[in-house]
């Protein structure tokens, strides 16, 4: 796990959700890894990519966390629900944004 690059000054908040992120990122890569890259078959190859998709938004989310922007929505940048967090701590955007991509 790398959570060096983080601000030790971190509130303890941040830290839990840096740590749960770390842990879906960690998941989510083993699922890839253990997931045929050339495949020829569809469904493979939506499930690869929305593991990547994921992946990158997790990663984009722990970039944000460390900068001090996590939860706040990357579109409108008014504050993404906690219950939305809750269920989706990778998530950039506020629902109603989400919903109208
Ligand atoms: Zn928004």
């Amino acid at each position: 796990m790398t959570i060096d690059h983080l601000p030790t000054a971190l509130p303890r908040h941040l830290r839990e959700v840096d740590l749960r992120l770390a842990r879906v990122q960690e998941d989510r890569e083993d699922q890839l890894h253990a997931t045929p890259p050339n495949t020829s078959d569809p469904a493979t190859t939506t499930y690869r990519g929305n593991l990547e998709a994921t992946l990158r938004d997790v990663r984009v989310a722990r970039e944000r966390v460390a900068a001090g922007d996590y939860g706040t929505c990357m579109r409108c940048h008014g504050v993404i629900a906690e219950e939305r967090l809750e269920f989706r701590p990778w998530a950039l955007t506020c629902a109603p944004c989400a919903n109208n991509e």
